[in-house]
């Protein structure tokens, strides 16, 4: 449930559990700006540089966000991307952060835009994405400590703020600024408006040199630090590798790995070449004709279920951005049928959220054309999507070169003798260069195993079959997922598309269609959703039914793998592939996790999840040994 917020009669928002208002009476833009910006030297700090990074203690209702968005994007020369990363164990819900925005005519659109994305906010990290993925907001929600535990980047300014030190001293104590400072470079600025004893002193003692400077009437100071240690600065931990410059780089394959990869890198101001080996994009499993997006639920909220629900607001983001809802793909939720005893939810997920799956209801299991006995769990953020649309959208973006029937063979490292320093090339199989670039992402699916023999990665085939609705057919409006699963009323322009699916045959690269796999299909359709089976059935029949089959690429434990190839490659062959079935629920995340893994960004992702993605961990064992080399 959303954090209760008592309105005063003079607008200004206070809350009860810390008996102290949110915001001073000289309103939070104007303390955002003079307290917070100009305490860091913003927007001036930022000019010249390729992105900045701000952490926040307490996120509160976002005015503090809300003011930096408006100076970045008021700015001439603000980087081409902004970090805001904020912690928030008590979320409001969404109709008051538009409420205590209602008063800013300047931000409120963008408060708008924010209220927009406010949602699900179960604790974890939430990464929300603004003005085409350039202003990136990760939401932090849980306590300041283990937030700052699970947290990890370098940021450029910090912004204090959490209630009064008196009213909340765990958000300032000195355990949180030794914390927080852990996050500070030199020369790192920071900013509150409290000049309370405890916490310049605490700031001081963690190596920030801090002064008072005139505070926003009525207040008569605030502090500002710059940290700047005397003593050498260790960090636990390996050394990381430097960040990376944007340059040129060469992503294997453009299905969803390859696309996402691209267009992450590309919004980074990377030049990328992405060569694929088929004909054209979407070729391999991201060419299936639908997909389904549904996140997987479990009662102890499994590492998997916490990954997807990361993975589907990523790609929910980037769907609203960037495809037309209703053609390429639609908002639809899922129902997922579940066995009897197997629908359990974590027992504090409530009918009201912040969760956003829920038992079914008896209305939505009579609209789906299901018993109303029948086991099933609500999927509200679920939609079916075409997987090639999105592929094309992301290829379409500037700085993406595609190039088709370019099958990569070999990767090398060569020595420019201009002094220009080392490059990597591609090779075709005939040994002829195919391009150059600063680093390369493999992203091939099975066809990644060539370049990356040592990884262990599976062929899981899988066939649909799909076809053309019957005029006036009684299909489900939302698509039913369980043991198989059914997509129906897809667009087309021959007409309205069902599909039902998908087998999982390991080991398999046959890509010939198999009719005893069509039976099989049939069979699951048939427990899934008797009279959807009843209506296709005269299609199986007369055999207008097409089958399709693609082979997925798996890791060992199911996961994704995204990271370095090996410890002596790592600031330059990076793999990001065995996204399995699940595609539209990795890509994105993936994708971004390797940028910012390049680029010392925020992470999107606990460090805990993050690490469960890299591919450090299906390293052979002599490389793992090097492991400590490369921190990344
Ligand atoms: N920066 C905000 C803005 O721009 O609107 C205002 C922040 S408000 C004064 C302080 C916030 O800190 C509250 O939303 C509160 O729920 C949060 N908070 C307090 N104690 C916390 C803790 N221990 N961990 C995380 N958040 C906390």
């Amino acid at each position: 449930m959303a954090e209760p917020v008592d309105w005063r009669a003079d607008g200004i928002p206070r809350s009860a559990r810390f008996d102290d208002i949110y915001h001073t009476e000289s309103g939070a833009p104007a303390q955002a700006s003079h307290v917070f910006l100009g305490g860091c030297g913003l927007p001036g700090a930022w000019v010249g540089q390729s992105k900045w990074r701000i952490l926040e203690t307490g996120f509160g209702f976002g005015l503090n966000f809300l003011t930096t968005w408006q100076a970045w994007r008021a700015h001439p020369q603000r980087p081409r991307l902004l970090h805001f990363v904020s912690i928030e164990a008590f979320p409001v819900s969404r109709d008051d952060l538009l409420r205590a925005a209602a008063g800013y005519p300047d931000l409120f659109g963008l408060a708008e835009s924010l209220a927009a994305q406010w949602h699900g906010l179960l604790p974890g990290f939430h990464r929300l994405s603004f003005d085409e993925g350039r202003v990136l907001l990760t939401l932090c929600i849980g306590d300041v400590q283990a937030m700052l535990r699970a947290q990890r980047f370098e940021a450029d300014s910090i912004f204090l703020d959490g209630f009064s030190p008196q009213r909340n001293p765990a958000m300032w104590s000195s355990e949180t600024l030794k914390a927080v400072s852990r996050f500070a470079r030199r020369g790192t600025r920071v900013a509150t408006w409290t000049i309370a004893r405890a916490v310049c002193d605490a700031l001081a003692q963690n190596g920030f040199q801090v002064t008072k400077a005139p505070g926003l009437p009525p207040k008569r100071d605030c502090l500002q630090g710059v940290f700047e240690p005397a003593w050498q600065v260790r960090r636990r931990g390996p050394v990381p590798l430097p960040a990376a410059e944007a340059g040129r780089c060469v992503v294997v394959g453009a299905g969803l790995a390859g696309a996402a990869v691209a267009a992450s890198l590309a919004r980074r101001g990377w030049e990328v070449d992405v060569l694929e080996a088929a004909e054209r994009p979407a070729t391999g499993a991201s060419g299936l004709p639908v997909g389904m997006l549904a996140p997987h639920v479990s009662p102890d909220d499994a590492l998997l279920s916490r990954l997807t629900r990361a993975g589907i607001r990523a790609t929910w983001q980037q769907l609203e951005q960037l495809l037309a809802e209703g053609e390429d793909w639609r908002a639809t939720g899922v129902l997922e049928r579940r066995a009897t005893g197997d629908d359990r939810l974590p027992g504090e997920w409530i009918a009201d959220g912040p969760n956003e799956s829920w038992h079914a209801s008896l209305p939505q299991l009579g609209e789906a054309g299901l018993p109303p006995d029948a086991v099933a769990l609500w999927h509200a953020r679920g939609a079916w999507v075409r997987p090639s649309r999105l592929i094309a959208a992301w290829l379409a973006l500037p700085g993406i070169r595609v190039r088709a029937r370019c099958r990569v063979a070999r990767i090398e490292r060569i020595e420019h003798i201009d002094g220009k320093g080392k490059r990597w090339v591609v090779r075709d199989a005939n040994g002829a260069m195919l391009a150059e670039a600063d680093r390369i992402v493999i992203a091939g699916g099975m066809e990644s195993h060539a370049l990356a023999p040592e990884f262990p990665l599976q062929a899981v085939r899988g066939q649909v079959e799909w076809g053309l609705m019957p005029a006036g057919a009684r299909l489900p409006a939302t698509p039913i997922n369980g043991d198989g699963h059914l997509i129906a009323h897809v667009p087309t322009a021959e007409g309205r598309l069902w599909l039902v699916g998908a087998t999982f045959d390991r080991d398999s690269n046959d890509v010939a269609p198999r009719a005893s796999d069509t039976e099989f299909n049939r069979g699951r359709l048939n427990r899934l959703h008797p009279d959807a089976a009843a209506l296709l059935a005269p299609a199986f029949a007369r055999g207008e039914t097409r089958a399709w089959v693609g082979i997925r690429c798996a890791s060992g434990d199911r996961r994704p793998l995204v990271g370095p190839l090996s410890s002596g490659s790592a600031d330059g062959v990076w793999l990001c592939t065995a996204l399995g079935s699940r595609g539209l629920s990795f890509a994105v995340l993936c994708a971004e996790l390797l940028a910012a893994r390049w680029h010392h960004e925020p992470l999107p992702l606990p460090a805990k999840l993050a690490q469960a993605l890299d591919a450090r961990r299906a390293w052979p064992a002599d490389e793992k040994a090097q492991r400590l080399a490369s921190a990344m």
